[in-house]
This record gives structure tokens, sequence and C-alpha cells, in this order.
């Protein structure tokens, strides 16, 4: 089946089950799609002899030039699903030339984030690294004279965030008349971020003539609206059903009034001991606010969002894979498509205000072949949010019994520093702090907060409040970070060794 119209629910997607794609794709070794040896000696460097389960379908797909629709999140290895075949194909017109004439733009790679675009690159570099295909990536919030220069000395390959490459057109760094494949990864993401008129406006430029993949973890009706524009007769590939939750992530709730949100966040972390954990926070200012308190607490934890510099989240994101971190706080734009995949635990700090990404991000524990724990933590004014979750999931999550935790200001520990009003205290701040939204071609949005001023009110009818010690750091408003970090140099994207996770992406063999 091959009609995008035909996906009225994501069950209608003819996928063959994740249990029998790992099976097919156990049996099938990359020398087996008739690869280049030069994408095989890459291939064998990475460490990689096994397809997982979307390589193993898409591959052979994309070779015969047909469009492809994929279900897939990042962690399945859906980047050399699509990488590879592009590499094998484009290897026909692949040249030693040192005219930049000489090697067009021929293959686009979209993605939403730049953390993506970075990954996706080193990846599409690893695996050229044996053949004379140029491949770079281009985003924003950096300097665009390195991108230009690369740009400009031709490229058959690049990756790029939306926004940033439209700059580049605007100042005819680069020319989309030769592509001959587009690949769009994470659309729905891109379409949660604001980017269609930008895709409409790169796909406008592109040869009418030319192959598409589109890569989608969900399946929304703007997604199908997306799809249908401008893919043809696309091949549909799933390894996952794409608005079901992974069935080995065993996914409780616990409801707990919102001031107590960061104690039971810290409790259940010491309780369970747990190391490698991403939680998930749904505003810059909570990512930071809980980080901080959880380093108070004792335990390695640091914050990424959209705030934080390149090199900041790059620097976190490398500790927490060396596990020199243990609690990586994200929200979901600084945490969509950077490869951490295999994680025991992922615990929702908020409920997302979208229920899709409550799938995105437990989707980041319980790949097949290994179990995984989702714990969310939600207060009275988010029941909505649950609802929705469940309604899309289509299950009712476990409501789990908090034993043994008594949250400080129960305890009558003052370590945060905040004010106490009586018995109820309210962390400053988190009340009415804005979503984290990202701009135009990844790069990051400042902001100030209404929020961001400390509670004031307390009940008259209560004692008079204990001025305590206050942790300054607390009560300062939301400062965006400043962006005067240097800038990562962007090109040539390098070949670092990855980890071998294959064996956690749809329950491969390890190798
Ligand atoms: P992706 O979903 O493309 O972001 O890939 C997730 C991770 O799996 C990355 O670290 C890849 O390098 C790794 N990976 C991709 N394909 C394979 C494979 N066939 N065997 C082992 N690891 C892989």
């Amino acid at each position: 089946m091959s009609d995008i119209e035909n996906i009225s629910t994501p069950e209608a997607v003819p996928a063959a089950a994740p249990a029998a794609a790992t099976e097919a794709a156990e049996q099938v070794r990359f020398a087996d799609f008739g690869l280049s040896p030069d994408i095989l000696r890459a291939l064998t460097a990475q460490g990689y002899v096994h397809p997982t389960p979307i390589q193993a379908q898409a591959i052979p797909v994309v070779l015969q030039g047909r469009d492809v629709m994929g279900a897939a999140q990042t962690g399945t290895g859906k980047t050399a699903g699509f990488s590879l075949p592009i590499i094998q194909l484009l290897l026909a017109t692949a040249n030693s030339s040192m005219s930049p004439a000489r090697h067009p733009v021929r293959a686009l790679i979209l993605t939403p984030t730049r953390e993506l675009a970075v990954q996706v690159a080193e990846n599409v570099a690893a695996y050229c690294k044996f053949t004379p295909l140029r491949s770079c990536v281009v985003f924003g919030g950096m300097d665009m004279k390195g991108q230009t220069v690369a740009l400009k000395a031709g490229v058959e390959i690049v990756i790029a965030t939306p926004g940033r490459l439209l700059d580049h057109i605007e100042q005819k760094n680069i020319s989309l008349g030769q592509v001959q494949m587009l690949v769009m990864d994470e659309a729905d993401r891109m379409l949660d971020m604001g980017f269609l008129p930008d895709l409409q406006r790169i796909i406008n430029l592109l040869p009418k003539q030319r192959q598409n993949l589109m890569f989608s973890a969900t399946f929304s009706g703007e997604i199908k609206k997306l799809a249908n524009s401008f893919l043809k007769d696309p091949q549909l590939i799933e390894v996952a059903r794409s608005n079901a939750t992974a069935e080995r992530v065993t996914q409780v709730v616990y409801k707990v009034s919102e001031e107590h949100k960061r104690d039971l966040v810290a409790h259940i972390l010491r309780q369970r001991e747990l190391k490698q954990v991403i939680v998930f926070s749904n505003t810059k200012i909570g990512a930071s606010r809980l980080s901080r308190s959880l380093e108070q607490e004792g335990m390695k934890a640091t914050a990424i969002h959209g705030d934080k510099t390149q090199q900041e989240r790059m620097a976190a994101l490398e500790s927490f894979k060396k596990g020199e971190i243990d609690v990586l706080v994200a929200t979901d734009v600084a945490a969509r498509g950077l490869d951490i995949s295999d994680l025991p635990c992922v615990i929702n700090y908020d409920l997302p205000y979208n229920a899709e990404d409550y799938v995105h991000r437990i989707g980041r524990t319980g790949r097949a072949g290994a179990s995984g724990d989702a714990i969310s933590i939600y207060s009275d004014k988010d029941e909505r949010l649950l609802v929705d979750i469940e309604k899309l999931i289509k299950q009712t999550i476990k409501r789990g019994e908090l034993d043994g935790f008594a949250p400080s200001s129960a305890r009558g520990d003052e370590r945060h520093g905040e004010r106490r009003h009586g018995s109820s205290r309210r962390p400053e701040g988190e009340t009415r702090a804005a979503p984290e939204r990202s701009n135009g071609g990844g790069s990051s949005a400042g902001g100030s907060y209404a929020g961001a001023r400390p509670e004031r009110s307390r009940s008259s009818s209560g004692p008079m409040p204990r001025r305590e010690k206050v942790d300054p750091w607390f009560l300062k408003p939301y400062e965006p970070a400043q962006s005067s970090a240097p800038a990562p140099a962007p090109l040539p994207v390098s070949s670092k060794p990855k980890q071998k996770l294959a064996a956690l992406l749809g329950g491969l063999r390890k190798l």
C-alpha cells in the first residue's frame, strides 16, 4: 500500500510488526544491499554489520528511487536508513574534481533543530568517508561565514535547518537547481516549530523531478497533508506504531501539588538510584531551576534548553553520554533529535502541552530488547493534559502511590531557601513560565517570563511567615543565557565513533 490518504489511523499503517521486522533485519547484513565497497568499509569502521529494522526496510526502497514515508523516531537508526542509499545513488556522479561546479547540491536533508542537523551530518560524513562525495551542515544561531565557504566550495549533500538554509539561499550561497533527493527528517517536529511556510518556500525552489523521503514519529492530519503535497506514490515504512507507546515501557503517573514536584523528582531519583535519566520540563526556567535544585541535593544534574549556547548543549550531552552527568533536565525543543535513545528511565517533571510530545519523550526508553520506565508527575491543573495523552496512546496510565515521600516543606527542610507561607510554598517563577519555543533556523529564543517573580500572596489566616535564608539564585528573574561563547567550528563535519546501540535499536544481536 502506498497511498498516504489511507493512513486514517496510526493502526492503518501497513507495518511489519516490530518483532517480525527485527527478526528479518537480523538475517540481513549491509553487504546484502549491493552497497559500494566504500560505503561498506565505512560501516565496518562504525562497527555496524546488521541493519536495524527501519534500515532493512528503507534501504532497498530508496535504492529503487521511490519516495518514502517513514514512521520512525530518533534512535531507530533511521539516519543510516536514508543516508546510505542516498550516498549509494550519488556515487554515480561522484568525482574528485576541485571545481565547485562539479559538486552541485544533489541531496538536501532538512531537520528541525541544529542538534539533529549536526548529528545527521556526522553520520553522513562518516558514511561518505571513503568516497569523493562532500557534505556539509548549515544551521542557525552561529556565524554564516564558515558555512558559506563550505557551500561555495561545492558540496553534494547539505544538511540544514530551514531558516538558515533560506538565509543562504537569499544570499545566493547555495543553488538548489540540481537537487535530486529531498529528505524531511522529523517532519512532525518541523510543523510543531512553525516551519511549514519555510518548507514550502524551499520545496518551491527544488526541481520538480526528484525523490522525496519524509520521516515522522507521529501522524497528525497536518503531517498527512504535507506528505500528500510533496510525496509521489510513497512507500510507507514503519518500525514502531506511530502513536503507540513502546510496549516494554512501564508507565506511571504520580499526582502531587505543584510546589512539591521538584521534591518528588529528587525523591524518585534518590529512591530508585537512577542514573542516565532525562527529566523533561515544559519551560526553560523550570529546567534551569530543577537542575539547580537537584545539584543542591548533591546529584550530578544539568539543564539543556534553547537559551543554552550550542557549545553548552553539546558539552552537556557529551558529559551525559560519558556518565559524568546522571540527570539531564531538558525541554522538548532542546532534547528533540538528540541521539539519546536507550535510557532506563524518562521522567516528565511536567506533562507536555502537546500529547504527541509524550510519545516522543517516552520513546527515549524501552527500545525493543530493553525495558524502560516512564514516570510522569502532574498536579491538579494538568488533569486535562493527562486526559489528552491517554486518548492519544489509547490506554490508561497507572496512577502510582507515593509511599515514603515526604516533601521538604513537610519535613521542615529549608535547603532551597524558598519563602514558606504557613504550610504552603511555591517555587517562584514556575506558575506562569512560558513554554519553550524555537524560532526560525533553530536558533534560540530569548525571553523573559511574566511568572518570574516570587509569589507574595499568603493566607491571611495563617501564621506570619518566618523569613528564611534564601538562595539568591532562586529569586533572580529569569535571564536568558548570553550567546557569547564562541560557536563551534561548523565545517567540515567530523566523523566520530558512535556508541554501538544496535541491540537496543530494535533488538538486534549484539555486535
Ligand atoms: P538514529 O535513529 O539514526 O539517530 O540512530 C541512533 C543510533 O544508532 C546512532 O548512534 C547510530 O549511530 C546508531 N546506529 C545506526 N544504525 C546502526 C546499526 N545498524 N547498528 C548499530 N548502531 C546503529
